[in-house]
């Protein structure tokens, strides 16, 4: 077994993949959990013995809002105001992303909350220098 220090960096395997649009997460030998975005040891069970795995990229939106500041980061400015939500993989883990397919304004976000649970697909945002993770709705 490799130690720490000879492993790839789950950091940069994860933006690596990213920007192939290929979602990287490990799966843990001890628990079978995914833990997305990847790290050294499962988040479920606190197991060393974790492997690479890629994502389906499918999900559910659980819960979507806009900002009503500025962004975060100058980076994206371009697609502001935007929508961002938290998001069940199919795998088990609930993220945080970007939401794509839908406008930042209550009338459109009310619309989606009627239309119950939705599907979504991860996609790749390229905002300047860095890959990040976004998903879109179904239509
Ligand atoms: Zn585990």
């Amino acid at each position: 077994m490799k130690t720490v220090a000879e492993q790839p960096s789950a950091i940069r395997s994860y933006y690596e993949g990213l920007a192939k649009g290929v979602f990287c997460a490990v799966t843990c030998k001890a628990c079978g959990g995914y833990t997305f975005p990847p790290t050294g040891c499962c988040e479920h069970c606190g197991s060393w013995q974790v492997e690479p795995a890629e994502l389906s990229g499918e999900a559910t939106l659980l819960f979507a809002t806009h900002n009503i500041s500025p962004a975060c980061h100058p980076r994206f400015e371009k697609i502001a105001p935007y929508v961002y939500g938290h998001l069940r993989l199919k795998e088990g883990p609930i993220v945080q992303a970007i939401v794509l397919g839908i406008n930042a304004n209550p009338h459109d976000l009310q619309q989606l909350f009627e239309r119950g649970p939705v599907l979504a697909k991860a996609e790749m945002l390229q905002m300047d220098d860095l890959p990040v993770l976004a998903f879109r709705i179904a239509g």
